[in-house]
């Protein structure tokens, strides 16, 4: 039993806990971050990199089946599971082990076990009393799943598909959104016969929907079947299968189920609630400034309403350990922030859709150009067909950039910048992207909203 004091204590060190407790020490302050698991979090354990390594074994396979094409002999003989999933934690243990050793190294102290908040001041972890001067709460989410579907047997979340050790021969993914669209995207490049069942009327319903349709029709090319606009009324399994009924009365049969229907707040039973601090269904409110209603006590990452992204958390954790040490940082809204669903092909954007634009500035107040892929040369090279839209306020910044096609998580760091700097189409066309690249479809875009279009 032991009491122990510190100007920051964190619960929880996922990418939003272990970001303030990094720019916390930076910033001369002393910290406590707990953490009952392993710290990285659902990011680098079940989330983020463990996928993304999938997904490249993924885009390997493709590239291998494809090779021929590129003039390229080989044969292709099929996916090792047990290989790819050696290389998956491999990545992951590397990460691991760094982010271990950069804790250690920048003097965070770090105290193993379940933390329970019972004073806006105090963190009881077993017998061991934590005191802060300032709390930041970071415990992250868990995969949801709807009333009447009960996890378990062949119905799984993302946490399990990652462990599968064979890979299934027919899965049905309920949910079309980010996390729902990648497993779908691996299985299938895995060999898998695939099913989408999405209540929304189209796949990654939250992105600009006619990057939404761009997606459906790669999806459809490549094999993979999906009911969108309808709900699921029952599922049930056996040892043979699982069988998913949708409210139409029509069946999907698999041999999975993977359940992506989004993730809810991990604050039940932490003693929040008992604390004071105010909550909506779970989830912390916060002011901009990521201040819950208790002085001194702060929330970041997935349990704050609002986009749940690693990088987010990031910036939010590194937020708070600014604010706490006075620098006075400033917000980021979560409207520019960018997302990346890393399915093939690829969907990235910043930003308003044109019909969040329309809805916020009024349809004519807004102006908006969509550049097809199929014009950039990279973008042949690597086979590919997408398009790069950008959303503009008339005679005014561009507040949107929307990408489809292979690999264009990487160019939406430009279209970030623009979108946050309020950048003006004009401002932009004089600075030159580098040919031939596909960064240069998003200089071709700018062009052409600046009414300069050179090869559109
Ligand atoms: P978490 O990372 O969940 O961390 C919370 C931590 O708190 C955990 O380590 C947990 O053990 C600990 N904890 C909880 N309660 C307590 C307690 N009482 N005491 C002590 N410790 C506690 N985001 C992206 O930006 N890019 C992606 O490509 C991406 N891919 C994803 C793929 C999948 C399959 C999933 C599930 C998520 C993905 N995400 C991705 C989302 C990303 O993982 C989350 O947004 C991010 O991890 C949230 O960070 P966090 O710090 O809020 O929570």
């Amino acid at each position: 039993m032991s009491e122990q004091n510190f100007d920051v204590v964190v619960l929880g060190g996922g990418s939003g806990g272990y970001a303030a407790a990094l720019r916390a020490v930076q910033l001369g302050l002393t910290v406590g971050l707990i953490e009952k698991g392993k710290l990285g979090g659902t990011c680098l354990h079940v989330g983020c990199i463990p996928t993304k390594a999938l997904l490249h074994s993924a885009e390997v396979a493709d590239v291998s089946r494809e090779a021929g094409k590129y003039g390229v002999k080989t044969t292709f003989d099929g996916v090792d599971i047990a290989a790819v999933t050696a290389f998956r934690e491999g990545i992951v243990a590397s990460k691991y082990k760094g982010l271990q050793g950069l804790i250690k190294a920048r003097g965070i102290t770090v105290i193993a076990g379940e933390g329970h908040l019972v004073s806006p001041t105090t963190v009881q972890v077993g017998d061991d009393t934590i005191v802060g001067k300032n709390v930041i709460l970071a415990t992250g989410s868990y995969s949801r799943s709807l009333p009447g579907l009960e996890i378990g047997g062949r119905v799984i979340t993302s946490e399990q598909a990652l462990e599968l050790d064979y890979i299934p021969k027919k899965v049905a993914v309920l949910g079309g959104g980010v996390i729902g669209v990648e497993f779908a995207s691996v299985w299938k490049s895995f060999g898998a016969d695939v099913s989408i069942i999405e209540a929304l009327p189209h796949l990654v319903p939250n992105e600009e929907e006619s990057v939404s349709k761009q997606l459906e029709r790669a999806f459809r090319k490549r094999g993979i079947e999906f009911s969108l606009g309808i709900r699921f009324k029952s599922v049930t399994q056996d040892e043979n299968g699982v069988v998913v009924t949708l409210e139409n009365g029509t069946t999907v049969e698999a041999d999975i189920l993977l359940v992506a229907v989004g993730r809810g707040p991990s604050t039940a039973g932490l003693g929040f609630d008992e604390v004071g601090v105010t909550m909506d269904r779970g989830f912390v409110l916060t002011n901009e400034r990521l201040a819950t209603n208790l002085p001194g006590v702060y929330a970041v990452g997935d349990i704050v309403p609002g986009l749940q992204l690693a990088h987010r958390g990031f910036q939010q954790g590194i937020f708070v350990a600014e604010e706490i040490a006075g620098l006075n940082p400033i917000v980021v809204e979560d409207i520019n922030i960018p997302k990346i669903t890393y399915c093939d092909p690829e969907v990235a954007s910043v930003g308003y859709s044109e019909a969040k634009a329309a809805e916020k500035f009024g349809a004519d107040k807004i102006a908006t150009y969509e550049y097809n892929l199929g014009g950039n040369g990279k973008s042949s090279i690597l086979g590919t067909s997408g398009s790069i839209k950008l959303v503009r306020v008339t005679d005014g910044p561009i507040i949107g950039v929307h990408m489809i096609g292979a690999r264009v998580g990487e160019l939406i760091g430009e279209g970030q910048l623009i979108v946050n700097w309020e950048a003006y189409p004009e401002d932009i066309t004089p600075l030159v992207h580098a040919h031939p690249t596909q960064n240069e479809a998003l200089g071709e875009a700018f062009m052409a909203l600046a009414g300069k279009p050179l090869h559109a």
